[in-house]
């Protein structure tokens, strides 16, 4: 059995297209358009290219865009009185700091003064909260489940009393996409385990497993026999295990492999997300559906 492939470059699109046509709806009838303010604190290069990223893809929609560049040594004051600015800027729809922030910063001092009605990364603990409430009280899901779910979703997977087991408990995707998984709803009412480094049986859990989210961090993690016949596999991990010379570019770039041993797994499961091209491109979409939502609530458009 070979597996389907969910391409999350081709969910991308078709998320993207959705979201422009509703952009540009919008700003007919109500004349706005969703603004997003990237705050970027140094010149770390991944954040660099992962802001840049973001930037462009807002661009590419129609939102109002800023990219506000901080030097590295601006102080804690300096950056919260930055905060309050776009918190009070009707122009503003979603406040975006990359992490991580400098040492001399208290990035949770940082994340929690961005109004948690801006706050379309979903990390602000009224937004956390509003996760764990369900159904009508989630505004802002974090963009990286989101981004599993929906997948699941537009793969046509039943997620309703399936067995589902999480791979990883960070407060970035493992916590949040389990409580997902779980609550009534599309693409959830689910069953849910949550497996971790302290898990006794880590093999026995994910046997069971109709549907298996892997957000461990750790390449090649799941083995093959794990993975129940006609499973659906959502592989987060995102490692860098060499670096090779792209034929495109002439370039080094570096190999990344998932936490799930994919060649094999594709030969077992029903559906599996290649690395790249699965979970990753997801997460800048959710983001720039967590703003357009955004402007919607303040319209009263949802
Ligand atoms: P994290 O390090 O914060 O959490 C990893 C979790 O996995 C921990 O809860 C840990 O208990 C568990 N874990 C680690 N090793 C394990 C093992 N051997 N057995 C069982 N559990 C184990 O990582 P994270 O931020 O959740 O990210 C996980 C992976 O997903 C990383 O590779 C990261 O790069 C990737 N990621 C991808 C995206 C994306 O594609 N957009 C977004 C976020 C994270």
């Amino acid at each position: 059995m070979t597996a389907q492939l969910i391409k999350g470059t081709e969910i991308r699109e078709q998320i993207l297209d959705e979201i422009e046509k509703e952009v540009k709806e919008i700003k007919e009838k109500h004349n706005v358009v969703p603004g997003l303010v990237t705050i970027l604190v140094g010149e770390n290069p991944a954040s660099v290219s992962y802001v840049s990223l973001k930037v462009k893809t807002a661009e590419r929609l129609g939102y109002k865009e800023i990219q506000d560049n901080q030097p590295e040594d601006i102080s804690e004051e300096d950056l919260l009185a930055l905060i309050d600015k776009y918190n009070k800027d009707d122009s503003i729809h979603g406040i975006l700091v990359q992490l991580p922030l400098p040492d001399h910063i208290d990035d949770k001092k940082i994340l929690n003064a961005i109004d948690p009605d801006k706050d379309v990364d979903g990390f602000h603990p009224v937004n956390v909260g509003r996760l764990m409430i369900g159904g009508s009280e989630v505004k802002f899901p974090p963009c990286t489940p989101a981004g599993i779910q929906e997948m699941i979703v537009r793969a046509g997977v039943e997620t309703s009393g399936a067995e589902v087991v999480v791979v990883g408990r960070s407060n970035i995707v493992g916590k949040p996409i389990a409580i997902m998984m779980c609550q009534k709803g599309k693409g959830a009412n689910s069953t849910v385990t949550i497996v971790h480094t302290r898990t006794k049986d880590l093999e026995g859990h994910c046997k069971r497993a109709d549907i298996l989210i892997v957000a461990a961090g750790v390449p090649g993690l799941v083995k093959p026999e794990w993975i129940k016949k006609g499973a659906c596999v959502i592989d987060v991990g995102v490692n860098r295990v060499g670096e090779k010379i792209s034929e495109k570019t002439g370039k080094k770039v570096a190999i990344l492999r998932g936490d799930v041993d994919f060649d094999a797994a594709k030969e077992i499961a029903g559906y599996i997300t290649p690395v790249p091209g699965g979970v990753g491109p997801m997460t800048i979409t959710m983001l720039m559906r967590n703003t357009l939502n955004s402007l919607k609530f303040r319209q009263g458009l949802m």
